[in-house]
């Protein structure tokens, strides 16, 4: 049987980026590095996610080790989706790895799964556990945003911005793709940004016939070019179905653009750079308050604190309201 009991005082904490990389993770894992160094805590990173934890790839990181990664996109520790993992078996292995290396704590930055299965690593094998939300997908509450959204939105709004000018030149209809398997604050986000007709997200219903209607009346009323961002993955043939079913029986002259992975590159946008320094000294914080299975966020500038279950069972951020205002200045 593990065991259960908490130690007395933090020592060495572990530090994971999991899931799907996005811009600021850098930032977060820096700032957590330098935390614990300034609670006289050591450190040790984990290579490639909760896949390196099983592997035993782990290496001491000091404050000077996470120097000149600030500025940087993706993870330097690496990322992995690991099946084993979901295992208890696969956890047994991760965590008998972690007790070797003396550590006592562990924060992992990740995305929605990564807080899943951080739970399952604190409740099974007893170590005090605290999460990051690091996901391009902005799809865990407790958190306004979370890191790399805005660096991903950003990305996205320069492309668009891109596709509007040729567009207008040729009186176009563009479908856009942005990333967003099963969440579509992306394009909501971009689709505000960058003055779109229409964002079609799994979080909402729609239509192909009041879409083509809405396409039309702008077209009618004078504009020049119309942009409908479709979030990936959640429509019959991604944009490029959904482009053919909206423009079926119309002379509607369109193209399809489908942005792809250059949403998760690059640097991060000052905003993600900060909310990783921030987030990073506060899961070192709470950590050293005794927390255990929250995650660290940010909601209208404090750092808050909620627990695992509730970053993806619940999610009381006013995405509705958003996509009401998109819709009205779409005109
Ligand atoms: P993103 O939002 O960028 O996709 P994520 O953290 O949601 O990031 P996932 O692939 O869902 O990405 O999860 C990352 C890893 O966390 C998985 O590869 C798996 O090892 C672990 N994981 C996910 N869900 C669970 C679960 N229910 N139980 C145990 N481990 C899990």
């Amino acid at each position: 049987m593990p065991d259960l009991k908490r130690p007395a005082a933090l020592n060495r904490l572990a530090v994971l980026t999991s899931g799907g990389d996005s811009p600021g993770m850098n930032a977060a894992l820096r700032a957590v590095v330098r935390a614990a160094d300034a609670a006289q805590m050591s450190c040790v990173g984990i290579a490639d996610g909760y896949k390196g934890m099983i592997d035993g790839r782990l290496k001491p990181l000091d404050a000077r080790d996470v120097s000149g990664i600030l500025q940087l996109g993706g993870t330097v520790l690496g990322t992995a989706r690991s099946t084993r993992f979901r295992t208890p078996e696969g956890r047994e292995i991760a965590a008998k790895n972690l007790r070797n290396a003396g550590v006592d704590a562990v924060v992992v930055i990740g995305g929605d799964g990564s807080m899943q299965g951080a739970k399952l690593l604190s409740e099974e094998h007893g170590f005090a556990v605290v999460g990051i939300p690091g996901t391009i997908d902005n799809d865990l509450s407790g958190t306004d945003f979370t890191l790399g959204f805005d660096t991903a939105v950003n990305t996205a709004v320069d492309a668009m911005d891109k596709i509007r000018d040729t567009a207008a030149s040729h009186n176009r209809l563009f479908f856009i793709e942005v990333m967003g398997r099963h969440a579509g604050w992306i394009a909501l986000y971009s689709g505000l940004a960058g003055g779109a007709t229409a964002v079609l997200v799994p979080e909402s219903s729609w239509e192909e016939d009041s879409i083509r209607a809405k396409v039309l009346e702008s077209f009618a009323l004078g504009k020049r070019f119309c942009i409908v961002v479709v979030a990936e993955g959640g429509e019959e043939g991604g944009a490029f179905g959904v482009a053919r079913r909206v423009t079926h029986e119309t002379d509607l002259d369109y193209r399809v653009s489908t942005l792809g992975h250059m949403q998760r590159g690059g640097a991060p946008t000052m905003r993600d750079r900060v909310l990783g320094a921030r987030l990073g000294d506060a899961a070192v914080a709470a950590l050293l308050d005794g927390e255990d299975q929250i995650m660290v966020g940010e909601r209208r500038l404090e750092i808050v604190r909620t627990p695992f279950e509730e970053t993806w069972t619940t999610d009381d951020r006013d995405f509705a309201g958003l996509l009401g205002l998109m819709d009205r200045l779409a005109r």
